[in-house]
């Protein structure tokens, strides 16, 4: 069996990542989803356990204390982490695990575990983001231009990545984010067992 495989996707906001990521969870049901411990309030439609497990400031602060979180991260002024153990519990069993978090947060697991897969979803141009942005009607044209720079940001940290998708084409970007998932399955430091046991050496 293969080892097992933290994956992190990451890109702006009006990149398209949550759309992407729950097609792929659909196609590839055998990767588990990472659950973040957040201190922001849900928002309407939001689902206690199903994205995000809502916590408070204090309940927060002492996973840090106790060493619980493998990464957090304080985004807009409230938290957001990654519990450690159920990360390494699918780690352990050989399986894949994927992190939806912020380029923080994929800067800070790239420096403490060993193998890693990352991949940023990219909108096409800043243009098209901005549109899309602009497109939901949610926010005035000052949180329009703030979420903007904050985007620009991410996307400058899109080189730190091992992969980019461009989300020009959602069907193409499910596609193609399927295709690094699979590719990784056969990549030779998760298959390095298999050679031993073609050989017939183990
Ligand atoms: P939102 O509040 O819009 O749901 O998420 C804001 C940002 O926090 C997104 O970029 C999301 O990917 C990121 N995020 C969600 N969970 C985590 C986490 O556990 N750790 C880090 N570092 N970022 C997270």
């Amino acid at each position: 069996m293969s080892n097992g495989r933290l994956v992190i996707i990451s890109g702006p906001s009006g990149s398209g990542k949550d759309t992407i990521l729950k097609r792929v969870l659909e196609i590839l049901p055998e990767i588990k989803f990472s659950i973040s411990s957040i201190t922001r309030p849900m928002r309407p439609g939001e689902v206690e356990g199903e994205k995000y497990n809502f916590v408070s400031k204090e309940y927060f602060e002492d996973m840090i204390k106790n060493d619980m979180l493998l990464e957090y991260n304080n985004y807009v002024g409230n938290y957001y982490g990654t519990p450690k153990a159920p990360v390494e519990k699918v780690i352990n069993e050989g399986g894949e695990i994927i992190l939806e978090i912020d380029v923080n947060g994929q800067k800070n697991v790239k420096s403490q575990v060993e193998s890693s897969l990352s991949v940023f979803i990219m909108p096409p141009s800043v243009e098209v983001l901005r549109e899309r942005l602009i497109g939901r009607g949610t926010d005035s044209a000052e949180v329009i231009e703030k979420r903007m720079k904050t985007a620009i940001f991410e996307m400058e940290c899109a080189k730190n990545y091992d992969y980019i998708v461009i989300n020009d084409d959602l069907e193409k970007a499910v596609e193609d984010f399927v295709t690094i998932i699979k590719a990784d399955r056969m990549n030779i430091q998760r298959n390095n067992k298999i050679i031993d046991e073609v050989l017939g050496k183990c």
